[in-house]
């Protein structure tokens, strides 16, 4: 259990030493995380939004944001503050993670601002809020996966299942299989179908053909792509649409039997076609796993998750469950914001 973090900080309930931030055995969720950490978000595309219908979405295109228009800006450092005050929280059933007074800065940059929440298990999250207001940095606390930025500095504590995520303690590594993570972009690797799943298996000392294949077929079919890729185990997994893409990502997550899985925009990039078929497959898989989605788009959100967190900038504004979110929310910010009075 060693690590090579890189400059991050972690202080308050955790803190001390640097962080650890493993790459070692390299998991595949770990490999997946150094692709995707980049050293600026990719801002949610605007016009995403266009394409959504129903009650919510239709009155927030009204003031949907304009492309182009700058992202709000968190104070700097100069002013941190407690989170918000009267923000609005539902006690979730069965908690998982428990996040308390988590702060984040880039460098100078405060981008989370003392978030204090829980995530149910076996259940679906949302974070929902404007570009830029942290629900990326969020769901990246809950593996570990700021570890890899540098200049990253947290304060706070989150723990999972009543341990600390943050600690210099913690195998990083062995936290990156217990939760896994699927991102916006598809990233299979340039190799097999068969080998992109099998990837962390092997990582994990899995050698025998007979077990891999095993493993393989499980999680393909739990993935919902066996069907379309039985017969083409051996063709490279970039031949694959966009959408079996994510789907094999997926496949490539659930293999190593993760207890979380966490999804930053993973539809972002898909077609509705591909979009309904990774929607159907995580209530597929809510029996089985806690699952976290990171969304621009109100309408899914609405649609698969069952507890709803708005944030906007950086500081949790109101989590509740989705209908009352999108039906009646708490917070006047809350209600701005699904019905599109900003952006
Ligand atoms: P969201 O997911 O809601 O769009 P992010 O968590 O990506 O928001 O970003 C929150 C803030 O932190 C933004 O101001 C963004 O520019 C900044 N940020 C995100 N990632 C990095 C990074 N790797 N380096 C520096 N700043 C970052």
């Amino acid at each position: 259990m060693s690590g090579d973090a890189r400059g991050v900080e972690t202080r308050g309930a955790a803190a001390g030493t640097e962080a650890e931030g493993g790459r070692s055995a390299g998991a595949a969720t770990v490999t997946e995380a150094e692709r995707a950490v980049e050293p600026v978000a990719t801002p949610s595309p605007p016009e995403d939004r266009a394409g959504e219908t129903g009650r919510s979405v239709r009155e927030a295109v009204r003031g949907a944001p304009k492309a182009g228009e700058p992202e709000p800006q968190l104070a700097g450092r100069a002013v941190p503050g407690p989170q918000a005050p009267d923000a609005v929280r539902v006690q979730v059933p069965d908690p998982v993670f428990d996040v308390r007074d988590l702060s984040l800065w880039y460098g100078d940059k405060q981008a989370l601002n003392g978030i204090t929440m829980q995530i149910p298990e076996r259940r679906i999250t949302a974070f929902i809020g404007p570009s830029g207001c942290g629900k990326s940095t969020l769901i990246r606390c809950l593996n570990r996966l700021n570890d890899l930025i540098p200049g990253v500095t947290i304060e706070g504590e989150v723990t999972f299942e009543g341990d600390s995520l943050l600690g210099p303690q913690v195998d990083v590594n062995h936290l990156r299989k217990r939760i896994g993570m699927v991102f916006q972009k598809s990233n299979p690797f340039p190799k097999s179908i068969w080998e992109n799943v099998a990837y962390g298996c092997k990582l994990q000392g899995i050698t025998r053909r007979s077990e891999l294949d095993e493993i393989i077929e499980r999680s393909l079919r739990s993935a919902a792509l066996w069907d379309e890729v039985k017969d083409r185990l051996d063709e490279s997994a970039l031949s694959l649409s966009g959408g079996q893409q994510q789907r094999l990502c997926i496949a490539r997550t659930i293999a190593i039997e993760p207890e979380v899985i966490l999804l930053d925009e993973p539809c972002s990039a898909l077609d509705p076609i591909a979009t309904a078929k990774i929607e159907e497959l995580m209530q597929d898989l809510k029996n089985d796993y806690t699952q976290v989605i990171v969304t621009h788009n109100m309408q899914q959100a609405s649609r698969v998750s069952d507890y709803t967190a708005f944030l906007y900038l950086g500081e949790l504004i109101e989590l509740d469950e989705t209908d009352q979110i999108f039906l009646k929310p708490h917070k006047k910010q809350t209600e701005d914001y699904i019905t599109g009075r900003f952006g």
